[in-house]
């Protein structure tokens, strides 16, 4: 009874290198053919999971409007999780029923160098550190995961940038790289059907060493400090009016605490309020 916890975003599916491919305006067709990547790459996971003995599968639809993927196009056997906003938006959903996590279509973190697409959950943020260590969204996630629910992260996927970044912090992690950036918008992808065979082939094999798992748990003992470094000053007097954030310069706020799912929590509300400030635009 193994349970599978995916959580899927779009940036670092194979062949998505612009903007246009990331959301529905202004160019639907670009943005559609994004979303077929990504379904067919969250599905070549889902196909080979199911397939080596996994029971459950619940897929996190992680990107913008977070409404991106349709049940039919990935898999009828698994539960999506779809819409926003949701309570720990990128990991909403999981808990400690589950096995381990996946990450499919992760980007590198804000400043990557050929970081295709790459940002930290919105693009007014800089930089998101926890205890001085700077992270991008997968290890923030995969932090979470572990501290909060004892999950470990056992694949991820994304362009090369996001790959070197996320064995930083997890040096053992099975990967699938889509392609390899040039610029912020530009990179050499990988031919799809060796992405999709790689993608097969890591989950048989993460699948057969399920006894290492508990290897890839994270450990980072508290108490936390998150400073979230924001690229303008308006930002984050927008997101200062949060209670319980300490301003440190013009561009960052601190955040401490013992708890990491408050830390987690914080981070989501500091961003998600950008949304509502449109003077911001
Ligand atoms: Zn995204």
């Amino acid at each position: 009874m193994t349970k599978l916890y995916i959580s899927a975003d779009l940036e670092g599916v194979c062949g998505v290198v612009s903007p246009h491919h990331c959301s529905a305006e202004p160019d639907r067709a670009a943005y559609e053919w994004a979303v077929s990547q990504l379904e067919m790459e969250v599905g070549a996971v889902v196909e080979a999971a199911l397939d080596h003995g996994v029971s459950e599968i619940l897929v996190n639809d992680s990107h913008c409007t977070m409404t991106n993927l349709y049940l039919e196009q990935v898999d009828p056997r698994v539960s999506l999780l779809t819409g926003k906003p949701k309570r720990c938006a990128m990991s909403a959903g999981l808990d400690q029923t589950f096995d381990a996590a996946i990450y499919v279509g992760y980007h590198a973190k804000a400043g990557a160098h050929k970081g295709v697409l790459s940002h930290t959950f919105h693009g007014k943020l800089f930089d998101v550190s926890v205890n001085g260590v700077s992270y991008g969204e997968g290890g923030i996630n995969a932090l979470y995961a572990s501290l909060v629910f004892g999950v470990p992260l056992v694949l991820a996927s994304g362009d090369r940038a996001f790959v070197e970044e996320i064995h930083q912090l997890l040096p053992g992690l099975e990967t699938v790289e889509t392609k390899e950036g040039i610029t912020q918008t530009s990179a050499k992808c990988h031919p799809l059907e060796k992405v999709l065979e790689d993608y097969a082939a890591k989950t048989r094999k993460v699948l057969e060493n399920r006894a290492n798992w508990s290897e890839h748990v994270l450990a980072l003992p508290g108490p936390y400090e998150l400073q979230m470094t924001f690229i303008n000053p308006l930002a984050a007097d927008a997101a200062n009016t949060i209670p319980g954030l300490e301003r440190k310069d013009g561009r960052t706020l601190v955040f401490n605490t013992d708890n990491f799912q408050t830390l987690y929590q914080m981070l989501q509300s500091s961003y998600s309020i950008l949304a509502f400030t449109s003077y911001l635009e």
